[in-house]
């Protein structure tokens, strides 16, 4: 598994532009693959879950950059707010403002991203593309220990490309849209590993590999 790990890595890595980070999404799978992926230097890792985040975290080295890419619970944000080096999912006004109150008793501004929901799916978090531009223009000061660096969406789950292509490129207008008003996101969060190339034409910054680099879950 540490040979596969390690050339898919760097097969992603040498086929994106060196601009898109790479989020190594390491959900259900164990410590020892983690470890694989940061032999060959893949230091973000994507998490979905905040006791498997938490307990990743304590056992692995502490340059790596952990990610939290799952709807959050307001109750288990305490646990991760000591540490967690960027939030994908802010999905509500109300973890906003528990996510600033705990990095404020850390003494901590958190990095985090506006989930925006775009896929057909109804399961899936976020706020509509009218909420986000209503949140970008009155509540993004409102967050004092919270810095608000982009977009994060999840497209619908589909071999239609079609459909991908349409949820992208509404993602990337609304990006820089928000970039037109008082706004400096500089991360757009979008692709994983069934649509990551089309997402990178459409302007991601940021993609989340699970399976393609781990194996299928
Ligand atoms: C699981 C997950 C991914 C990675 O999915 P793959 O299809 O395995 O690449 C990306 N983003 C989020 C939010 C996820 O939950």
């Amino acid at each position: 598994m540490k040979e596969q790990i390690s050339s898919r890595i760097k097969d992603i890595k040498a086929n994106i532009p060196n601009t898109v980070q790479l989020v190594a999404v390491s959900k259900t799978k164990p410590i020892e693959y983690i470890k694989y992926a940061y032999a060959c230097n893949q230091r973000i890792f994507g998490e979905n879950k905040v006791q498997e985040l938490v307990e990743k975290h304590e056992a692995l080295p502490k340059d790596i950059e952990w990610h939290m890419i799952g709807h959050l619970q307001t109750n288990k944000v305490k646990y991760i707010a000591p540490f967690v080096h960027l939030i994908h999912s802010v999905d509500s006004l109300k973890i906003a403002k528990e996510i600033n109150k705990r990095a404020k008793q850390n003494e901590r501004v958190i990095n985090c991203l506006l989930q925006v929901h775009i896929a057909k799916e109804e399961s899936k978090f976020g706020f509509t593309i009218e909420q986000t531009k209503d949140f970008v223009a009155n509540n993004l000061k409102d967050y004092p220990n919270i810095n608000f660096v982009g977009l994060m969406a999840m497209a619908t789950f589909t071999t239609d490309e079609d459909v991908n292509k349409k949820e992208f490129k509404q993602m990337q207008e609304l990006f820089s849209f928000v970039n037109k008003q008082n706004t400096n996101f500089s991360i757009l969060s979008m692709g994983m590993s069934g649509d990551y190339k089309l997402a990178i034409q459409y302007n991601s910054t940021m993609i989340r590999l699970g399976s393609t680099i781990f194996g299928s879950r």
